[in-house]
């Protein structure tokens, strides 16, 4: 025989198991009963021009986040695939604001990219929002992209210290091809340069990476002594890609189709250089889906469709509603090993 105390906690026990199941039910109702009668305050279940949400129950995690803040830059490459389209760059609160979102949300790894990320305030402003999501937001992995041309050795100085990864773009060893695929200014040697980034990023503590796209003038190149020599944690290659709007279209900035290779040609370079153990290949459909973009308006874009679809952005609806229009795919971003070691102080590297 059980106690009445005992009676009644088995009761209790009971009833909260059968309306956890019926709220279950019915939560989905709800929240679109709250998105009817109250539209400002509940988003839509989809917006219109932000592309079909993923259908995913679980939330999206932001853990590896690529924000090109400016779309400006000094190069002219003939593929670029984030062209100049706006000059706008948010105010430095409003993108920290954002960035602190994104942590909130999950965020690991923060990648600045852009156009030029050092463009902008002549790197001053890169730096800050580095400094801030090291020291405040004490993000494990902190990166930048860039075509190297504009680092100095005093924003090393400065801001070495909260950077992990330094991703340099280099398409070529051969300087007129450099010059062919628009990476180039003037006098200005890209491959002295590189060398120099390199030294500054040992004398700093900052681990080197390099990125090459691989096209039509320097696919049949064999980069292995110098990648040897440079010795970066990682070196990415992309398969050069086209996409709607920025490098190919009536609206595009760029038009990319020569530097158009075959999925054999790319599958040819990847072969010459397998020695290479840092070498990470991303051909085009890895390209499409498996990136988290943010644009210069904190708008995730959805590039599933060939071209670059915007979401609204992060401030105006936060991170989780955002999410849902970027096009991401996890499972993919896992598969190309988007997950790696990505701080510093993990590296083991001997400066
Ligand atoms: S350096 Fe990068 S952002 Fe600049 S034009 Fe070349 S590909 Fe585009």
């Amino acid at each position: 025989m059980r106690s009445l105390p005992q009676a009644l906690a088995m009761l209790f026990r009971v009833l909260q198991a059968q309306l956890s199941a019926l709220w279950l039910c019915l939560a989905p109702f709800s929240c679109r009963l709250r998105g009817a009668l109250l539209p400002g305050r509940s988003p839509p279940l989809l917006e219109e021009g932000a592309g079909e949400p993923d259908g995913a129950e679980v939330p999206t995690v932001p853990t590896s986040v690529n924000y090109h803040f400016t779309r400006q830059c000094n190069y002219r490459c003939g593929f670029c695939f984030h062209t100049a389209k706006t000059s706008f760059v948010l105010p430095l609160e409003e993108a920290r604001r954002g960035l602190a979102m994104l942590k909130e949300a999950g965020m690991e790894k923060i990648n600045f990219s852009g156009g030029e990320p050092f463009l902008q305030e002549r790197g001053e402003f890169v730096g800050k929002l580095v400094q801030f999501c090291k020291q405040e937001l004490k993000l494990p992995s902190v990166s930048i992209v860039s075509n190297g041309s504009m680092i100095r050795e005093r924003w090393f100085k400065r801001y070495g210290e909260y950077l992990d990864i330094l991703a340099v773009s280099c398409d070529s060893f051969d300087e007129e091809v450099n010059v062919l695929i628009g990476r180039g200014q003037g006098n200005k040697n890209h491959i002295e340069n590189l060398q120099r980034l390199r030294k500054w990023c040992r004398d700093y503590a900052v681990a080197f990476k390099l990125n090459s796209v691989i096209n039509r003038f320097n696919v049949d190149e064999d980069m292995n002594e110098q990648i040897e020599a440079l010795n970066p944690v990682r070196w990415k290659v992309f398969q050069c890609l086209l996409i709607e709007g920025e490098n190919t279209g009536e609206d595009a900035l760029r038009e990319a189709e020569k530097f158009i290779i075959s999925d054999e040609d790319f599958e040819r370079f990847l072969d010459r250089h397998r020695e290479i153990s840092c070498l990470v290949p991303e051909s085009n459909q890895k390209m499409r889906d498996s990136y988290l973009i943010l644009d210069e308006y904190m708008r995730f874009l959805n590039c599933r469709n060939g071209r670059k679809e915007p979401s609204k952005s992060i401030l105006d609806v936060g991170v989780e509603h955002a999410i849902k229009f970027s096009g991401f795919d996890e499972k993919m971003f896992l598969n190309r090993g988007g997950k790696y070691v990505w701080s510093k102080a993990d590296m083991k590297l001997e400066w």
